[in-house]
């Protein structure tokens, strides 16, 4: 087999298709140079500006599965090789750093998170993700209360599971009153529970005789502090969160730099942004979009937007739909930087299935209007040719959906429109997915973006459904070999943690963060199939699978170096991998041990009292 000819055809086939969306910004062929024939390059004229050798590159380009050396031009992968024939590009002001033999991953990119707004609230959350027990959480919450200021709160807002302490079960009120006996504490696990200390009962002034939405209650403890639970409804969880004190747009940016930063560490080049309760666009993404607009975002964010004014979401899409272009990037300096991709996870509240398995599976056709408000939405969205994508946590609910999609389209062609013909769209989470359901959601061009919600949550599901469901939950394998796109994803911060390493483990392990097994054997993905959906599969659901995903000439220059060989280490080491060097559009964006010192220095984070000035974020031994 030629080798050489196949590089060639493929490559030149991603370029055409590339140019119609840089506008020709460069001339991107790519050619096989005569007499270097283990070498790939793109038409990018001139030096290199950064040369990385001596590396193990997994690449992920099935013409060139593996390599040595990489060279950067102007944000885009210039050429990939053997270092011998990568340095021989070498110009004057070339920089060459030499990897040691470490292995680099094209950057990963997660599926679905609500990075916007973590990083509107990062700075003034205490973070459990990571920590291994009880007790080291429960010190770190007393030892925040004592510097937290009178009025302001200590939040632990998801990102952990009781299973990853070596107590395997949640704390009690009384346990964060002990701890926190003056300083108001909220403590959330994922949409389920909320924990609250006697100093926050007081301060919101609840009783028993507090109204709360249906289906969702408070319990009253003896210490005086309470359990708010979601039966299925999180509402009260939502509501709880939105009415702390926010920060200024200036300290949301920089809450928002740390964040993202934090992102970088583990790898991550880009990301998927779902939007989210309670977080309001454009307003609420002030601090992400002061990043976008200053040229300092380190990441590349897609954005899908999520209506928050249940019974009126159609007004909502009507407002963006008329005013914001999908795919138009508004950041300075990176291409594809901040960009909203179309509408979703929720197009309409009411079709909304809760991911409770602490509760019964809720039916999402007991509810009045949920029908005729997403079928509106979604011939919306259809008719202005948006993208779209919708949260669906059990087949049921994606059947019901699917009927409402299938109408959509059959109404919208009747109308000499094309429906669903050449839209991107998708369906989220899928947990209790079923393998004919999948041939429907082939048979409409949707893809499939899944997350490691059962990796916290997955003990309660193993309890409510048992060992078979489980095994299956979610059908990774069943997805893949129906040829439905799969893209993989943390549902961070309030559900998974953000750590995509955490999201790897429990992909090809099959086991929780507190290393229960759920996933059967049929259900876990190879390491390589897992990297392929965190990174190619991931960038389907923007549109990007030709722009990134790859350690290819003319792809984004977005990789990460990392502290161990992923594919070799033992699954235990495999949760603790970081990256120790992230390159965003050729930019070094993160950086550690023998790579420090190239990274932009970021401001200090604020109010002085942040938990992540002295706890930082994913829990480090
Ligand atoms: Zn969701």
């Amino acid at each position: 087999m030629n080798t050489k000819d196949r590089s060639v055809r493929a490559t030149t086939l991603d370029n055409r298709s590339r140019r119609n969306f840089l506008g020709g910004a460069a001339a991107l062929g790519t050619v096989a140079l005569a007499g270097h024939s283990s070498l790939a390059r793109a038409l990018l004229p001139g030096a290199p500006d950064l040369i990385l050798t001596d590396g193990e590159l997994i690449t992920l380009d099935p013409t060139r599965p593996r390599a040595q050396a990489i060279s950067i031009k102007d944000g885009l992968i210039q050429a990939v090789g053997s270092s011998s024939d990568v340095l021989a590009l070498r110009g004057s002001a070339t920089e060459v750093l030499s990897l040691a033999g470490r292995t680099v991953i094209p950057g990963l990119n997660d599926s679905h998170m609500h990075p916007t707004r973590a990083g509107r609230f990062y700075a003034m959350e205490l973070r459990w993700d990571g920590v291994p027990s009880l007790e080291q959480g429960l010190n770190m919450l007393a030892d925040q209360a004592k510097r937290t200021p009178e009025g302001r709160w200590v939040r632990v807002i998801g990102g952990w599971s009781p299973y990853q302490f070596t107590e395997k079960r949640m704390p009690t009120p009384a346990e964060l009153t002990k701890a926190a006996p003056g300083t108001p504490v909220y403590v959330l696990f994922l949409y389920s529970q909320g924990f609250l200390n006697k100093a926050a009962v007081d301060l919101l002034g609840l009783s028993p005789e507090t109204q709360t939405p249906p289906g969702t209650a408070y319990e009253f403890t003896p210490d005086g502090g309470a359990i708010i639970h979601a039966k299925p409804n999180p509402d009260l969880l939502y509501g709880t969160i939105g009415a702390l004190p926010p920060m200024t747009a200036e300290q949301q940016a920089i809450s928002t730099r740390h964040y993202y930063r934090e992102l970088n560490r583990f790898g991550l080049t880009s990301i998927i942004d779902a939007g989210g309760g309670g977080h309001h666009f454009p307003e609420d993404y002030v601090g992400s979009e002061q990043l976008a607009l200053s040229g300092e975002l380190p990441i590349r964010i897609s954005k899908y937007l999520f209506p928050q004014q249940k019974g009126r979401e159609l007004e909502e899409f009507q407002r963006w739909t008329a005013g914001w272009e999908v795919h138009a990037n508004a950041a300075h300096a990176l291409a594809h930087g901040y960009v909203v991709r179309g509408g979703g996870e929720f197009l309409a509240w009411a079709a909304g299935d809760y991911e409770n398995f602490l509760d019964d599976r809720p039916d999402i056709t007991t509810r009045k209007y949920w029908r005729s408000q997403l079928l509106a939405v979604t011939r919306h969205l259809l008719a202005n040719r948006w993208p779209l994508r919708i949260h669906a946590t059990y087949d049921e609910s994606i059947n019901h959906i699917l009927d409402v999609f299938e109408e959509a389209h059959a109404l919208e062609v009747a109308e000499g429109r094309l429906g669903f013909g050449g839209i991107r769209w998708a369906f989220d989470h899928g947990e209790t997915m079923k393998r004919p359901t999948l041939q429907r959601i082939k048979a409409m061009g949707g893809g499939m973006a899944m997350q490691a919600r059962m990796a916290y949550a997955g003990e309660y599901f193993l309890e409510r459904y048992g060992v078979e469901a489980t095994r299956n939950a979610p059908p990774f394998r069943d997805v893949i070999e129906a040829g439905v796109p799969l893209g993989l994803g943390s549902d961070s911060t309030r559900v998974a943690s953000y750590n995509p390493w955490n999201t790897l483990y429990w992909a090809t392990t099959g086991r929780s963060v507190g290393g229960t097994q759920l996933h059967g054997e049929r259900q876990q993905l190879s390491r390589e199939e897992a990297l392929f959906h965190h990174t190619v599969g991931s960038a389907w659901f923007s549109q990007e699978e030709l722009f990134k995903g790859r350690l290819k000439p003319g792809q984004f220059a977005d990789l990460a170096v990392l502290s161990a060989p992923y594919l070799e280490v033992g699954d235990e080491e495999l949760r603790q991998i970081e990256s120790e060097l992230t390159i965003v559009n050729g930019q070094v964006v993160h950086d550690a041990g023998a790579f420090g010192g190239r990274a932009p220095i970021l401001p200090e984070i604020e109010p002085n009292w942040s938990p992540v000035r002295h706890h930082g974020g994913f829990y480090k031994v």
